[in-house]
């Protein structure tokens, strides 16, 4: 499918904006401009909040019938187009088809997840304590207009999880989607234009991220500001809301340790958690980072994380048989480059990759490294990126201490065959989402969030509608 160039929605229209701009949008596996994206100014998203703002008017008197039947619709329709998606999407962002696919046919089971759980926000009725003539009534309402920030790496996903939430609330919702990934997010925008979805309910905008958040995040229009993307900028917005007493929710970054236990099945953990790190060329919140294996399996288990490394095909995602595409911009590439340099210079040893590959796009070799000490960037910084490092350990306590020696508490991975050591870890890694003895796979019914520096609120599960909710209290007497 050829790709296109991305305008902004707005009241329910496609648009250039104001002023003309746009920026390019670059093919990751090749370098090449493939496309370009509409740049919104002020004047522009002037018009997207008035339009949410008439918008959110519509909607919240919208029954959860009414909202799950357009919701359903965009579901069937993102279904339907799920493969000419994943080519706009792959060639973007670079994942390879058969993820990009996924993630379009993963939407739609979120959207549907949520179409329903709309139907269950319920108040309730609390008795008054002497006067039965008198109603106490809790009441669950929208909270308003959502200004919505997400990014590269699951451009569908990430922009999904929040409108399948806000838009079963009855909120209306911009998203500002990344710059580098336009067109995979605005055809789920157009699947809920094309299932009816009332004028300025959804908007779409991209430009400057500082500006426009800056800009959305003190509109009085605005009642809820969502996030996803690093720790640093989600601290930055998370302060803006604070001072205009904004709701806030935030998916930031992590950090993931999988603690491999003596007794752990090592073949088990290598193709769950080493698969897992190489997903989406490991630019995921949840990748596995740091691997804390029992001494005793350590060298069985690195040896097998490496030959997984050297299997794995790297190329454009286009291809069929890729099976890891470039890293999703330049930037990434740079950053790889300096996380091996500092590990090998602090004394950790390469085992497989370690190096770019060719000179076009941004291609990295699938990375092990052993023996990383505790002071290298890759055990303190989020590498997002194909880089797994491994150190031994000899008691389970000191791996839990590792694990939760960062500020990050994201995702967590543990192997073992022992239910006293799943209970342990259970109750003591300090992370959202914990996965033992099998690899992460999230579901919209599922909370999906972190704690400590990986932020607050989650995007999956009943929760995640609480966070689009105000909950109110009225009290009628009967007189
Ligand atoms: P970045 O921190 O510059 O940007 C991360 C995301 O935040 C991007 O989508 C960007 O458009 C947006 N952003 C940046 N500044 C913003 C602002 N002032 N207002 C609103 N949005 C803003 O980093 P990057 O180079 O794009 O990505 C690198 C890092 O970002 C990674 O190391 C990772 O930690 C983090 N990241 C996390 C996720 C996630 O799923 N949690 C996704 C993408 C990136």
């Amino acid at each position: 499918m050829t790709y296109c160039d991305t305008q902004l929605f707005i009241n329910g229209e496609w648009r250039d904006s104001a002023d003309g701009r746009s920026l390019p949008v670059r093919n990751p596996a090749t370098g090449a401009e493939i496309g370009r994206v509409a740049h919104a100014g002020t004047a522009d998203l002037d018009s997207a909040l008035a339009a949410a703002e008439r918008g959110f008017e519509v909607w919240r008197d919208f029954m959860p019938a009414q909202r799950s039947k357009i919701m359903r619709k965009a579901a069937a329709l993102m279904r339907e187009r799920a493969s000419d998606i994943a080519q706009l999407l792959t060639q973007e962002q670079g994942k390879p088809l058969a993820e990009a696919k996924g993630e379009a046919l993963a939407a739609a089971d979120i959207i549907e997840w949520f179409a329903e759980e709309g139907f269950r926000v319920y108040g309730r009725l609390v008795p008054h304590r002497s006067n039965p003539a008198i109603r106490q009534m809790v009441i669950k309402d929208p909270v308003g207009p959502v200004a919505a920030f997400t990014p590269w790496n699951f451009p569908i996903n990430q922009v999904v999880r929040k409108i399948g939430a806000g838009l079963a609330a009855g909120c209306s919702m911009i998203v500002k989607a990344p710059e580098e990934t336009p067109a995979s997010p605005a055809a789920l925008i157009r699947a809920f234009q094309d299932a009816g979805l009332p004028e300025g309910v959804l908007g779409l905008v991209f430009g400057n991220p500082a500006e426009i958040s800056e800009y959305l995040i003190a509109s009085p229009i605005i009642r809820k500001i969502t996030f996803t993307g690093s720790t640093p900028v989600g601290k930055l917005l998370a302060g803006m809301a604070g001072q205009h007493m904004k709701r806030v929710s935030m998916e930031l970054g992590g950090h993931a340790p999988v603690i491999v236990c003596e007794d752990a099945d090592v073949a088990l953990a290598v193709k769950s958690a080493g698969s897992a790190k190489f997903r989406n060329a490991g630019q995921v919140c949840i990748s596995p980072t740091r691997f804390l294996v029992h001494n005793s399996v350590k060298q069985q288990f690195a040896e097998a994380m490496a030959e997984l490394a050297r299997g794995i095909k790297v190329g454009d995602g286009m291809s069929a048989d890729t099976q890891m595409g470039p890293l999703a911009n330049p930037r990434r590439l740079t950053a790889m480059a300096e996380f091996q340099q500092d590990a090998v210079a602090r004394g950790a040893t390469v085992l497989a990759g370690g190096e770019r590959i060719g000179d076009t796009g941004n291609f990295w070799a699938p990375t092990v490294l052993t023996d990383v000490p505790l002071e290298a960037r890759l055990f303190n910084d989020e590498p997002f990126g194909p880089v797994a490092g491994i150190r031994g350990f000899d008691q389970l306590d000191e791996a839990i201490a590792e694990a939760n020696r960062l500020s990050f508490g994201l995702a967590g991975y543990a192997f073992t065959r022992s239910l006293a050591n799943a209970d342990l870890l259970s109750r003591r890694v300090e992370v959202g989402m914990l996965w033992v003895n099998t690899p992460a796979a999230g579901s919209a019914e599922l909370p999906f969030g972190g704690i400590k520096d990986s932020g607050y609120g989650t995007e999956g599960g009943p929760e995640a509608l609480e966070a689009y909710l105000n909950t109110r209290a009225v009290v009628v007497a009967n007189v």
